[in-house]
Order: C-alpha cells, then structure tokens, then sequence
C-alpha cells in the first residue's frame, strides 16, 4: 500500500497488442472518478507476466458510506427511479453502444488483467453488449397486474424498484459479471455501488467512463475498488443497502448471507459447483469431445458452471478418453494475447497454487493422472489442461471445486447410475448430457438437481435463459425474466371504490 498521491486518477497504458489507453484508476462516485478517503491503492498485477500493471485506489469503510449515500440519494431524488423506464433503457442502449465501439480495448483489457485468451475475452465482450441491450429493452416492460376482485373493489399491483442495490463480484469475468449485476438492477430503477474483485478491477472502471455521456444521473452507478473483507463487508452490513447481489465462493456467500440477515437484505448468491457432464455411447463422440472440451477448459477452468466430472457410458469410455486426452494436448496454452491461445493465465498465484495443489492431492488419493498436472513456464500463471482417470467419488478432486483446468473421468453402466453420480454433489449450479436419444436427455435432465441442464452443448449462455443454482450453488436467477424480478418489488394496490 503506498500513499495515493504518487498515484493519478488515471493512466496510460500500453497494451501488448500496440493498443495504448488511459486507464481510470479513481473510485466511481457520483459520476466522477475520486480518490479514496484514506488516499490507498493497490497493486494490480499481470497474471500472464507477474508484473505490476497499475495501482488502483483502494476504498475502505468510510468510501463505502459516501458511494452509499450517493446511490441512495440518486435512488430518492427520483432521476432515476420514476422516469419514464423506457428512458433507462435509453441509458442502457448507449452504455452497450460505447462498449461496442470500443470493444478491443474492452477485450485487451481483460486479457491484461485476468490472463485469460483473447478469443475468451472477445467473447465475454459480446456478451455484455448482448446483455445490456436485453436490459434495454426489458426498462420499458415492468408490468404490473389488473387482478379482478369484483365491483366494490380496485385491485392491481406494480413492480417497484428496492433501492440501493450492493453489488459484489469475481474475478473470472469481470466485465460479464459488471454487466450480469448493474444490467437488470439499473433496468429496474435501482441505483448501485458495485465492488469489483481484488485482482481484477481495471474493465468494471473502463466502462464507467461511458457512464454519464450514456445518460446515468450522478450516483446511479458507483464503483468501490477494494477488498472483500473492508469493502465486501461494509455492503453488505450498511443499513441503506436495500439488497445484496453476489458471485463467487460459497463459504463467501453463506458468510455475506448472514451478515445481509442483520437488516433484512433481499439475497441473490451465485456460488460455486462441480458440475457433471454425462456422456451416453449414443453420442456423436466428435461434437462430444468439443463441448467437454469447453465444459472445462473454457476460461482456464475458471468458471463456476465447468463441467468438471465428466461421466462417460462404460461401452465408450476407452475411445472417447482417448479422444478427448489428444484433443487435450493438442489445446494451445500460453501468451493469451496470441489469437491463437485458447487458454491463458489462470488469474492469480493463489489460484495457481490451488490447481497445483488439487493435482497432488488427486495423485497422493491414487487416481491417475492421464493428462497435464504441471505449470507451463515459470513466468506466468500457466498451467496444463488435466485429466484424471481411475478416481472414486470420495475423492476430494471428485468433490470440491478446483475452479481451474482439472477434470476427473469416470465410467458409468447405467442411466439409474448415473443420475446417482451426477447427483451426489453439495452443489447444484449445471450438468451436461451428451446423447441422440431424446427420452434420455429429457428424463435425465428432470432428474439432475442443477439450475442448467445443457443437452449436446455446455458453457452454453444466452441472456434470455435464467441462470443459477441449486442447493449449495446458490440463491436466486441471474439473466432471463428472473433477474429483473429479484431487482423488483411487489406493490400491491387495492381501493374500495364508493
Ligand atoms: P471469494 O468468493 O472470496 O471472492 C469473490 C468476491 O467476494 C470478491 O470480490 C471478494 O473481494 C469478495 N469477498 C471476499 N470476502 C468477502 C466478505 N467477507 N464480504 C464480502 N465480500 C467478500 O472468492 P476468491 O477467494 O476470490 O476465490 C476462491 C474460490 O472461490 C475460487 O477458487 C473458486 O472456487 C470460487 N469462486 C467462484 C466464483 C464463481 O463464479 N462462482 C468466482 C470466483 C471464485
């Protein structure tokens, strides 16, 4: 930590691929970028090269309060929660205007910052563009119901906005997660502060500087860099913060969860998982080997949903082990700005210790280690896509989310079996079926306890189609019509007519 003053509010920044730009490094309050009370900063780091990229400023309780205040009274002011809502969604159509106009800087962004490929991060960009414009065109439909009661009485109900929204978010993808928490929270006539995770800070503060030319009132969107445990917790205990929306590890969800009880916060957690992805020997093995392919080494593995148990039809097994361990191979790890990558740096040396870790633990258990299980280079956060085979289900590689490119393999003789399998799981966030037997996909799919079933494909998101867990993955629906009813509240209206 060092004094803030040897620190901008922005700086320039040379971008591996040639791209240069200015980077906000300020707290987001009221619109403008502002350093923080206690003039702190942090270190933000390459993954890719280990080196320091910038410092951003660090905020504490004490930002916490003022970015508070501000989004409450942006919220009570009314610039934005009784305007006309197609009005909002205005804000949001050119907030994903400026972010597709300047979507390679977006991407490089996050490349620089996450480590991960630039083909991921591309992809990610889309999805934020495609995101913001569905919560565009939602602003406008926030209908309540006429509900008949007979004549003596007028009944109907509106959909209100709850106030300030506290928003807290990962590093695996930080512009997604931006838009997946801001978007429907907006759209619904919300005000925000939002904190972005420790190492990934810089996109979520790119993006703010779109925030008032789009049209966003001071204090709609507020931004406090800085740690859970002084930021993170601040929210998530303020009295003024109307409701709490978090993604990342569960044992950080149950722990945000209790803290939101003190005040009543309404709760949406997106946790974590170890999804199952189930191969019948019907499949079309080739599409098969892709979409495990990108069930678990998208994004280096570090993706809540990654279909981290595969579980494949014993008559198969052996071929399609032997597929997927080539393709495995052949998967270009490395320099993430390289077009060519298709997997980068894991985000940070805690996480690449982590992986490193569960690899040894997978092996002193007795699986076998079919593929990958070491770092890539000594500069960097690489590490090799990885395969275990011959693994029990008590195993701790079979149980706890590695969150990175680790996956078991397992045979299975019957569909009975497998649902078992598949099921035997704390968390409950997605699964994959691989089969050209409709009546097995829609059976198995009936009976998996996850919040996405995905059939002949994985990873696969779209705005429109909720997304979320069971059980120990989580509380509530992001995207689709479900996210912008847990940013609503109901008000029920009934007059007695004379
Ligand atoms: P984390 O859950 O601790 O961090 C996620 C976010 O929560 C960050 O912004 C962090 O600053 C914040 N946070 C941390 N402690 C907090 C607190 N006490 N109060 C409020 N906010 C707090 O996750 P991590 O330590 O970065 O990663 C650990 C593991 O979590 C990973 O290895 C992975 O298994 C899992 N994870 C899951 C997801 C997901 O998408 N579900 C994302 C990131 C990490």
């Amino acid at each position: 930590l060092r004094c803030f003053s040897q620190f901008p509010l922005s700086v320039p920044i040379n971008l591996p691929n040639g791209l240069e730009y200015e980077q906000p490094t300020g707290l987001f309050i009221n619109n403008k970028f502002v350093p923080s009370q206690q003039h702190k900063t942090f270190e933000v780091i390459n993954p890719s090269t280990e080196e320091e990229i910038c410092h951003v400023h660090e905020g504490r309780e004490d930002d916490v309060d003022i970015a508070v205040d501000a989004a409450d009274k942006a919220f009570t002011n009314g610039s934005w929660s009784t305007i006309e809502p197609a009005e909002r969604g205005q804000a949001l159509y050119r907030l994903a205007d400026y972010i597709e106009k300047d979507a390679d800087i977006f991407a490089s962004i996050e490349t620089l910052d996450n480590g991960k490929a630039i083909s991921n991060s591309k992809i990610d960009v889309q999805l934020v563009i495609n995101y913001l414009r569905y919560c565009a065109g939602a602003a406008g439909k926030f209908d309540g119901r006429l509900i008949d009661t007979g004549k003596t009485h007028f009944s109907y109900t509106r959909k209100e906005p709850l106030g300030v929204c506290g928003q807290i978010i990962p590093w695996n993808f930080p512009l997604l997660m931006w838009s997946w928490k801001i978007g429907p929270a907006l759209a619904a006539g919300n005000t925000v502060v939002l904190k972005t995770a420790e190492s990934t800070p810089l996109s979520a503060l790119y993006a703010c500087k779109y925030v008032a030319r789009a049209g966003f009132p001071p204090g709609v969107v507020n931004i406090v860099s800085g740690f859970g445990k002084i930021v993170g917790e601040a929210l998530s205990v303020h009295p003024k913060v109307k409701k709490i929306a978090f993604t990342g590890s569960t044992a950080t969800g149950i722990h945000i969860y209790q803290n939101a009880a003190s005040t009543l916060k309404k709760v949406t957690l997106e946790l974590g998982g170890k999804s199952p992805n189930i191969v019948f020997a019907d499949a079309d093995m080739a599409a098969t080997v892709q979409n495990i392919i990108m069930g678990i080494y998208f994004n280096a593995g570090e993706v809540c949903s990654a279909g981290s148990r595969v579980y494949v039809e014993e008559s198969a097994y052996d071929s399609l082990v032997d597929q997927f361990v080539k393709a495995s191979e052949s998967l270009k790890v490395g320099d993430p700005f390289d077009e060519t990558t298709f997997q980068g740096a894991q985000t940070s040396q805690n996480q690449l210790s982590k992986i490193l870790g569960y690899v040894d633990i997978g092996k002193k258990e007795g699986a076998t280690l079919l593929s990958g299980g070491e770092r890539v280079g000594d500069k960097g956060f690489f590490v090799r896509p990885t395969i275990f085979g011959d693994v029990k289900e008590s195993m701790r590689i079979v149980k706890e989310e590695i969150f990175g490119p680790v996956v078991t393999v397992t045979k299975f003789k019957t569909l009975d079996e497998v649902v078992d399998l598949a099921n035997d799981s704390q968390y409950g966030l997605a699964a994959g079926i691989h089969t050209t037997n409709i009546n097995n996909a829609i059976k198995v799919s009936d009976r998996l306890k996850a919040g996405t079933v995905w059939i002949n494909t994985y990873n696969d998101f779209h705005h429109a189609v909720p997304f979320g867990g069971f059980n120990a993955s989580g509380i509530g629906r992001e995207m689709g019509q479900e996210a912008f009813d847990s940013y609503s509240q109901v008000k029920a209206v009934r007059a007695k007519l004379q």
